[in-house]
């Protein structure tokens, strides 16, 4: 019998999963993949920093899946609003929610919602041509910007805040965030942490970048760091980061005045409220210590001047109706994977934010084998469903303007027919534009 598959979301982890099922039933699977947007790929597209092509190219992998014939990209619809999770189940034997963690975590501080103060889903969607964040237009027009988290996206925002126009050749930055940083004041940015160099969550490669950039140069106070000997018990990939730490406080203050943008790394300061009027001014932070790998405030604050902020500290997943949710966690109720039998979460959806692009690979392949063990039990039921032809009929009821793979091609190809010189591609970065461009 064949089996009908929906996967809520055309991400790594959606992508993953579906060749995962291919892998499993080969010709005995129909696989929709389902997208909000009428393009694919998530956070490969709106959250893998623009300047990192190569990462992006991975997209390449799950084309391969996408374009086979028992796989189905099911673009510009969105579930638990289009078409509910209670429509979904009448017509295939399992859902998979790939949804990913797309919502800021709040800082949860007093003023948060000043002007000029973003989170890093914003932000990030706003450089990267997101729909929902195109409009964002962050205020670039003061001297500094302060960064708050430790980990790759906080390294990611500095980075694109530090780079020259030449610096973005051959990124697919798009024009409006292009615009805007070829006229940004922006000459410090502080990076802001909690605790200090030895619980940092930012890899090798990311930080190893900030020692080659044209026109900024890293700073690290060397009052900061554990004597060198202290590294020695840091898992390799840490121990090196923290050398790149070390690195960068040892560069010469003549070397650095050469460079037109500082970028400050502060740790050991815990933030406890954005100041100003109506627009943010300053962070004020309060110095703290690590006791057991974890922040203890000593009472002393001080606040760091900001005109613009970026929160990168985490995401939530959104529930969504009919799904068990676990709201402390910001992700979906799940038993490795399993929500209920039928239902079934994988990747940032599953587990929350962490972990590369690869680390959602697993996750596909063993939520498809709880599938598998869901059919063979009888916990699915047996009667044949109907799959995608019982969800054509209801998008055709439903006047659904469903885009479909090969719609996506014909946006992608008017993308990189717009792409500057050098260029991969200018991503369309509303809606509307993209249904146009599949003609
Ligand atoms: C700023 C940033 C930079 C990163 N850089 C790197 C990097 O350099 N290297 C690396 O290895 N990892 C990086 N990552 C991590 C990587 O992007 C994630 O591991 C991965 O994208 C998670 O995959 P996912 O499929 O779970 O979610 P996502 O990629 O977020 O995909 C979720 C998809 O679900 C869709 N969706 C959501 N809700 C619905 C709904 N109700 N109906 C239909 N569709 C829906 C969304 O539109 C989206 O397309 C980065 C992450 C961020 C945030």
């Amino acid at each position: 019998m064949i089996r009908h598959l929906a996967i809520v979301g055309s991400g790594p982890a959606g992508y993953y999963t579906a060749e995962a099922a291919q892998k499993k039933w080969g010709d005995d699977v129909r696989v929709d993949v389902f997208d909000t947007l009428p393009v694919p790929y998530g956070l490969i597209r709106t959250g893998v920093a623009p300047d990192h092509q190569s990462i992006k190219g991975v997209s390449r992998r799950y084309e391969t899946t996408a374009l086979s014939d028992n796989v189905r990209f099911v673009g510009n619809v969105t579930i638990g609003q289009d078409v509910t999770v209670e429509e979904l189940q009448q017509l295939y034997d399992a859902i998979v929610f790939a949804t990913g963690a797309p919502h800021d975590k709040p800082l949860g501080l007093p003023g948060e919602d000043l002007a000029n103060v973003f989170g890093s889903a914003a932000f990030v969607g706003w450089y990267n041509g997101h729909p929902q964040f195109a409009e964002l237009a962050p205020d670039l027009s003061g001297g500094h910007a302060v960064v708050i988290g430790m980990g790759n996206v906080a390294l990611d925002v500095a980075r694109i805040l530090s780079k020259t126009e030449a610096e973005f050749a051959g990124s697919d930055i798009v024009n409006h965030a292009l615009d805007a940083l070829r006229t940004s004041h922006i000459r410090t940015v502080t990076i802001v942490g909690r605790r200090g160099p030895h619980q940092i969550m930012m890899t090798p490669k990311e930080l190893g970048e900030l020692m080659h950039l044209e026109r900024a140069s890293p700073r690290v106070d060397p009052a900061d760091l554990p004597a060198q000997e202290e590294d020695a018990i840091l898992e390799p990939g840490l121990r090196k980061s923290v050398g790149h730490l070390r690195s960068f406080a040892a560069i010469p203050d003549n070397e650095r005045a050469g460079k037109a943008i500082g970028l400050d790394f502060d740790m050991f300061a815990s933030p406890v409220r954005l100041v100003g009027t109506d627009k943010v001014e300053g962070v004020e932070v309060e110095r703290t210590r690590v006791e057991a790998g974890r922040a203890v405030g000593s009472g002393e604050t001080y606040v760091i001047p900001a005109d613009l902020v970026v929160a990168c500290i985490g995401y939530r997943s959104s529930p969504i109706p009919g799904v068990p949710f676990d709201e402390r966690a910001g992700k979906f109720a799940n038993d490795e994977g399993r929500i209920v039998p039928g239902l079934y979460a994988v990747g940032w959806a599953r587990r929350g934010p962490t972990g590369t692009i690869g680390t959602n690979r697993p996750d596909g392949f063993a939520v498809i084998d709880k599938i598998a063990e869901d059919l063979a039990t009888g916990a699915l039921g047996n009667t044949a469903k109907q799959g995608r032809a019982g969800f054509d009929a209801l998008a055709a009821a439903r006047k659904l303007d469903v885009v479909t793979f090969r719609d996506w091609k014909k946006i992608e190809e008017a993308e990189n027919q717009a792409a500057r010189d050098g260029a991969p591609r200018e991503k369309f970065v509303d809606i509307e534009s993209m249904i146009r461009a599949r003609g």
